[in-house]
């Protein structure tokens, strides 16, 4: 199994192997097919899986390919990550992979300055990493829409819960369009997930490493 086999754009594989990513890990060859389809995917993995690869590649190529742009204060693709760390670090993996495309990445996490933020939203992301809390401050603020946010990845779900976001993630499934594709990442599927994954996912295919 290679990155050409799940219909990856050549382009984007070439800039992988610049990051040194040249054979898809195994939750990459289960999702990634599935995601590029437009399912929704139930994704059953622990960090240092490959995870945010396999949710990022079929975002990427979606956006990249499907010839939209972001208008004001839009959002093409939503990434929801429990922490500020983790949203970092799925930022810096998606600027990587971006690089020299039209995409705008964009980041919001809290403990940095929310005015710089308001700013940058306002010309458009076409993928945005944000951490649940800052993220409702946000459209409190009227900073942003959901309503063009036709992709949406839950990671790390089971942390989300764990810190307590259960109402921030509802409240934000009510301004999704429920027209969207949906991956929800977890380590763990305890009883709660259950219930989130009824709110998020339509007929989600299930993977797991
Ligand atoms: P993650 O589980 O998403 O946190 O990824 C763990 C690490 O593996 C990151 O440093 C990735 O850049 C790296 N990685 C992801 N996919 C691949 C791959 N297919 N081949 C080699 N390294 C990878």
């Amino acid at each position: 199994m290679d990155f050409e086999m799940l219909g990856l754009a050549p382009r984007l594989i070439a800039k992988l192997a610049e990051n040194g990513i040249q054979k898809p890990t195994p939750i990459q060859s289960q999702a990634i097919p599935h995601a590029m389809n437009g399912r929704d995917v139930m994704g059953l993995a622990q960090t240092g899986t490959g995870k945010t690869a396999a949710f990022g590649l079929p975002l990427i190529h979606t956006l990249s390919t499907d010839g939209s742009t972001a208008g004001p204060k839009t959002v093409r693709g939503l990434v929801l990550a429990p922490t500020r760390e983790l949203a970092k670090q799925i930022s810096d993996s998606l600027r990587d992979w971006t690089k020299g495309s039209h995409l705008k990445v964009g980041l919001v996490v809290g403990g940095t300055s929310i005015n710089a933020q308001i700013q940058r939203l306002a010309r458009g992301t076409d993928l945005l990493i944000a951490t649940p809390g800052r993220l409702i401050d946000l459209l409190d603020r009227k900073a942003l829409t959901l309503n063009d946010t036709r992709f949406l990845v839950l990671d790390e779900a089971d942390q989300m819960l764990d810190l307590g976001f259960i109402h921030a993630l509802r409240r934000i499934s009510t301004l999704l369009p429920a027209e969207r594709q949906t991956m929800l990442f977890s380590a763990t599927m305890p009883k709660q997930m259950a219930d989130l994954s009824q709110t998020f996912l339509n007929k989600p295919v299930r993977v797991e490493v």
